[in-house]
Parts: structure tokens; C-alpha cells; sequence
């Protein structure tokens, strides 16, 4: 098949590299210099979409999306899917979709869960959203660059799921971290504190698989100095585009602003940029009430 692919980055790039491997012609565009292994670069979005069956782009944010969509719809072919696995707001998902169904593309939002290692791997989760007929024609793809697609309902669906999965991660790393603080103001080992909740009641993925703990649980980021992994700049992202679609569908998320303005500071303000969103451990670690 022959693919168009914008946005070979830290994610892209790899997503692309398994699709040529499984014997796709992949065209590929970035606007940075990237060299990417098994793909033919050209000089811009358009001419990277225009003769595609699929094109799929990986781009940084919602601002960045649209601007593309500008570009590559009209040198699209009616018919052709195009496959956005960027993580963005879910009005920017919803806009360029309509755009899409206009021009007769059809569109699937699919952003993914599994960071640079799943993408590597061809183990990505997407989550999607679109219609039935477009969901059917990306399947092929997902399997390859993934091990999981969910189709999660109409265009911004996928989104949707994204930034609530997102939410839940922020708030319960969170949770995690200073309820280690505390353990550890108590006097509480932190391998018996990990013994307890990991098989009790406050258990999570959070701290059963990726123990923001060094030295406790299974391997995680905090065993290596705490680098991402997950960056906590990342879940800052993700975070707000929670907070933009919880004021633009007027629901009532507390913790999830309280999780944002906490990330914001750590990024923001303290020591948290480049490091691992499980780095809020040592920053709950050296405060104190006030
Ligand atoms: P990245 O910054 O490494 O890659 C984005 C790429 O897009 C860059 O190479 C950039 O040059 C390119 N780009 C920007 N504007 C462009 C344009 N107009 N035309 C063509 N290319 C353009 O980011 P990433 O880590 O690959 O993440 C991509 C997306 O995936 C983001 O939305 C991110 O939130 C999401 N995501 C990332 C991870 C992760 O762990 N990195 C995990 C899940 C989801």
C-alpha cells in the first residue's frame, strides 16, 4: 500500500520504519532533517499525501494539525484515509475531520498509548475515532504498528479516551507520590509500603507497574535517575487538553485541575522539565506542610 507519512519524530519515526518493514511504500515528510530507515523523503505534506491510499500524520499539537490539514486535504485523493495519531485538543480532532468528510477523505483521530518503546515495538494501543468504513480501512495498519485498536466511537472519540486515561495517570501518579511521601514521614519502609497497596485496595498502574519508588517494584523510570519514560512536560500536555475539553463540555473535573497546576509548577517553576512524570516522588519527598 502506499502511505504518506507527516511528523517523524521521536514516534513517528519508528511507526514509519515497522510500516516499510512490513512491506508498505512509505513516502514520508518533516520539517525538521530526519533520516528515517526504510523511508523516501520529499519536500513537503502535500507531496507526501498526494498520491497515498493512507496517510497518517504525527504532529505535535492541535495548532500545528490544522495548519497541515490545510495542506494535505486539498492534495488528497477522495477516498483515501488519512490516520492523525497525534495527541490534540478534541475540537482541533473534530475540526479537521469535518474538513476531511468535505474534501471525500476519510478520517480516523487515533492517538496512542505506549510511548517511544511501544512505538518502536509495534506494541502502540490506539485509540480511535471515526467511522465504521474508515476504522476498517486504518485496522491493517494499527495491527502493525500496534498490538491494540479500539475503535471508540465518532471522530474525536479517540481523543476523548486519550486525555481521560491521561487524567486518571496524573491524578493517580499523583496520589502515589505523596502517599510515599507520607509513608515515608511515618517511618514506613517503602518496599513494605509497596508490599501492601500493590496487592491492596490502593493498588494501580502507577504503582504496581511503573513504581515511582527507586529500588521497588518492577523497573521504572525512577530506577534510572528518574528519565523518561514518560516526560512530565508530556503529561503536562495532556493534562491541559483534559482541563480545555472538561471547560468546553462544562464537566467538573477537581482533581484534574488541581493534577494540572501541580505538573505546571513542577515544569514550570521547580526542576521537572526532562525528567519523568514519576520525578513528583522527590519533589513531594523534600517538602514539607506548607
Ligand atoms: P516530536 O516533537 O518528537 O515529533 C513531532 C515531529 O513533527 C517533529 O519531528 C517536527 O519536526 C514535526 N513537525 C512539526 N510541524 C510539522 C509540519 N508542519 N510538517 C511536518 N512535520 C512537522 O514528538 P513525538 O514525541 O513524536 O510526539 C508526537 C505526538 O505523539 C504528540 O502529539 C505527542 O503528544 C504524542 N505522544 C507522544 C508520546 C511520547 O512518549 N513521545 C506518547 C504518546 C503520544
Amino acid at each position: 500500500m502506499k502511505i504518506g507519512f507527516i511528523g517523524l519524530g521521536n514516534m513517528g519515526n519508528p511507526m514509519a520504519t515497522n510500516l516499510a518493514k512490513a512491506g508498505h511504500d512509505v513516502t514520508g515528510f518533516d520539517m525538521a532533517d530526519v533520516a528515517v530507515e526504510g523511508v523516501t523523503l520529499v519536500g513537503s505534506g502535500a507531496e507526501a499525501a498526494a498520491d497515498a491510499e493512507v496517510v497518517i500524520t504525527m504532529l505535535p499539537n492541535g495548532k500545528i494539525l490544522r495548519a497541515v490539514a490545510d495542506e494535505i486535504i486539498p492534495a488528497m485523493q477522495p477516498g483515501a484515509v488519512w490516520i492523525d495519531c497525534s495527541t490534540v485538543d478534541v475540537d482541533s480532532a473534530r475540526a479537521v475531520a469535518d474538513q476531511a468528510q468535505n474534501a471525500g477523505v476519510l478520517a480516523v483521530d487515533a492517538p496512542v498509548s505506549g510511548g517511544i518503546g511501544g512505538a518502536a515495538a509495534g506494541t502502540l494501543t490506539f485509540m480511535a475515532g471515526g467511522s465504521e468504513e474508515a476504522f476498517a480501512k486504518a485496522a491493517p495498519l494499527f495491527d502493525i504498528m500496534g498490538q491494540k485498536a479500539v475503535h471508540c466511537g465518532k471522530s474525536g472519540a479517540g481523543q476523548a479516551a486519550k486525555i481521560c486515561n491521561n487524567m486518571i495517570l496524573g491524578v493517580t501518579m499523583i496520589a502515589t507520590c505523596e502517599a510515599f511521601a507520607l509513608a515515608d514521614k511515618l517511618g514506613l519502609d517503602r518496599q513494605k509500603m509497596f508490599d501492601v497497596v500493590s496487592t491492596s485496595s490502593g493498588y494501580s498502574w502507577t504503582m504496581n507497574a511503573y513504581c515511582p519508588a527507586p529500588g521497588v517494584g518492577p523497573q521504572s523510570p525512577a530506577d534510572n535517575d528518574y528519565k523518561p519514560g514518560f516526560a512530565a512536560e508530556l503529561m503536562l500536555k495532556d493534562l491541559r487538553l483534559s482541563q480545555q475539553a472538561a471547560e468546553s463540555s462544562n464537566a467538573d473535573t477537581p482533581l484534574g485541575q488541581t493534577a494540572t497546576a501541580l505538573y505546571e509548577q513542577f515544569v514550570e517553576a521547580e526542576d521537572g522539565l526532562g525528567k519523568d512524570f514519576s520525578a513528583m516522588l522527590p519533589r513531594f519527598e523534600k517538602r514539607g506542610r506548607s
